[in-house]
Protein backbone atom coordinates (compact mmCIF):
# COMPACT_ATOMS: atom_id res chain seq x y z
CA UNK A 1 0.00 0.00 0.00
CA UNK A 2 1.16 3.67 -1.22
CA UNK A 3 0.97 6.15 2.13
CA UNK A 4 -0.78 9.15 1.49
CA UNK A 5 1.44 12.09 -0.64
CA UNK A 6 3.49 13.97 1.83
CA UNK A 7 1.70 16.71 3.54
CA UNK A 8 5.25 17.98 4.01
CA UNK A 9 4.22 22.21 3.77
CA UNK A 10 6.28 24.39 1.57
CA UNK A 11 6.03 27.33 0.17
CA UNK A 12 3.36 28.35 -2.69
CA UNK A 13 5.99 30.82 -4.47
CA UNK A 14 9.56 29.91 -4.05
CA UNK A 15 9.23 26.04 -2.82
CA UNK A 16 10.48 26.63 0.62
CA UNK A 17 9.94 24.46 3.49
CA UNK A 18 11.23 27.46 6.10
CA UNK A 19 7.68 28.25 7.34
CA UNK A 20 7.16 30.24 10.45
CA UNK A 21 3.89 29.95 11.73
CA UNK A 22 2.16 32.79 13.22
CA UNK A 23 -0.51 35.05 13.36
CA UNK A 24 -0.68 38.06 11.55
CA UNK A 25 -3.12 40.50 9.66
CA UNK A 26 -3.92 39.17 5.93
CA UNK A 27 -4.98 40.89 3.17
CA UNK A 28 -7.34 39.46 1.07
CA UNK A 29 -8.78 41.20 -2.21
CA UNK A 30 -12.07 40.56 -3.29
CA UNK A 31 -12.82 42.65 -6.73
CA UNK A 32 -11.64 45.98 -6.09
CA UNK A 33 -11.50 46.00 -2.48
CA UNK A 34 -8.79 44.60 0.14
CA UNK A 35 -9.84 43.80 3.03
CA UNK A 36 -7.27 43.35 5.98
CA UNK A 37 -8.23 39.65 7.93
CA UNK A 38 -7.37 40.43 11.84
CA UNK A 39 -5.19 37.75 13.47
CA UNK A 40 -4.93 35.50 10.58
CA UNK A 41 -3.25 32.07 11.30
CA UNK A 42 -1.00 31.85 8.68
CA UNK A 43 2.72 30.00 8.22
CA UNK A 44 4.99 32.49 6.69
CA UNK A 45 8.06 31.60 4.22
CA UNK A 46 11.31 32.63 5.91
CA UNK A 47 12.77 32.91 2.12
CA UNK A 48 10.64 34.94 -0.11
CA UNK A 49 8.13 36.30 2.97
CA UNK A 50 4.93 35.15 1.63
CA UNK A 51 1.81 34.22 3.58
CA UNK A 52 0.11 30.86 3.51
CA UNK A 53 -2.87 30.36 5.91
CA UNK A 54 -3.11 27.76 7.85
CA UNK A 55 -6.69 25.48 7.49
CA UNK A 56 -7.59 27.58 10.94
CA UNK A 57 -6.23 30.74 8.55
CA UNK A 58 -8.52 29.54 5.63
CA UNK A 59 -11.53 29.27 7.99
CA UNK A 60 -10.90 32.36 9.30
CA UNK A 61 -10.71 34.07 6.15
CA UNK A 62 -13.86 32.27 4.63
CA UNK A 63 -15.89 33.27 7.47
CA UNK A 64 -14.38 37.00 7.18
CA UNK A 65 -15.20 36.95 3.40
CA UNK A 66 -19.04 35.82 3.71
CA UNK A 67 -19.60 38.85 6.72
CA UNK A 68 -17.51 40.95 4.05
CA UNK A 69 -19.87 40.37 1.27
CA UNK A 70 -22.94 39.91 3.27
CA UNK A 71 -22.12 43.69 4.07
CA UNK A 72 -21.19 44.55 0.52
CA UNK A 73 -22.15 41.74 -1.82
ZN1 LIG B 1 8.71 31.36 -0.26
Amino acid sequence: MNSKKSKKKVCEKCGSSNLKTKSTTYPVQMGERQMNIGRVSVKECQDCLSLHPTQKGEEKIERAMGAFSNLFG
